[in-house]
């Protein structure tokens, strides 16, 4: 992405400097099926593919920018899509566990983030992430890229106290409420909410060929 972009996301709000610093690393346009390069910059969500989309450039700094990470985390990635966000996540976390349902995606995904980028925390994987990632966690920070009905169960219990959950939660396919999740030392649980977003819905199942 450009510096201009990251520009633009700093005039829409976005205020850490980590972040934006990744955002402009993050070279979108390799994520982006060929005939769309031209507007890899624009701070638009675009298809890559099996009915899904590349998140809002400024979507992904919000989220990201939530996260509040600072270097040592371990964080779960649940809708690897384009691997868009598994990069700027990548740049600002220890390690990245990133789960994707649709297999076709995920090969994608692994071909940009660890044969073009060489990104070595980053570890994919093909299942569906309702359930997390069982033998990685507990996470210090999870994000969910695709909309859930109700903060998954199975993702509060993957979260390291102290840690911090994004997931988008609605019961409308038009329109979620990116929510907030906080686990104390101790356990107890937290949430609110922090910004309407629109993402694709989550599913459940199998992981199948598309
Ligand atoms: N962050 C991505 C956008 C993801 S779109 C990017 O920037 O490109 C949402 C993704 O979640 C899609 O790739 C979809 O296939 C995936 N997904 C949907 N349900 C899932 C599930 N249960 N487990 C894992 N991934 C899922």
């Amino acid at each position: 992405m450009s510096r201009a972009l990251a520009r633009r996301l700093l005039e829409a709000g976005i205020r850490d400097e980590r972040v934006l610093h990744a955002m402009a690393q993050v070279p979108r346009h390799l994520f982006v099926p060929p005939s769309l390069q031209w507007r890899a910059d624009d701070d638009v969500p675009l298809p890559i593919g099996c009915g899904q989309t590349i998140s809002q450039p400024y979507v992904v700094a919000f989220m990201t920018q939530v996260l509040e990470l600072g270097g040592t985390e371990k964080v779960l990635e649940v809708g690897t899509g384009s691997g868009y966000q598994t990069a700027v996540l990548a740049l600002l976390a220890r390690e990245v566990c990133s789960v994707e349902i649709v297999p076709e995606l995920s090969a994608r995904a692994a071909a940009v983030l660890l044969d073009t980028l060489g990104l070595d925390n980053v570890r994919l994987k093909v299942a569906d992430g309702w359930e997390g990632w069982p033998a990685e966690a507990p996470f210090d920070r999870i994000l969910v890229t695709a909309a859930a009905r109700k903060v998954p169960p199975a993702l509060v219990g993957q979260l390291r106290e102290g840690g911090r959950m994004a997931v988008p939660v609605g019961e409308a396919e038009e329109v979620q409420q990116l929510t907030l999740v906080d686990k104390a030392a101790g356990g107890a649980v937290t949430s609110r909410t922090v910004l309407p977003v629109r993402f694709v819905p989550i599913r459940r199942g199998e992981p199948k060929l598309q």
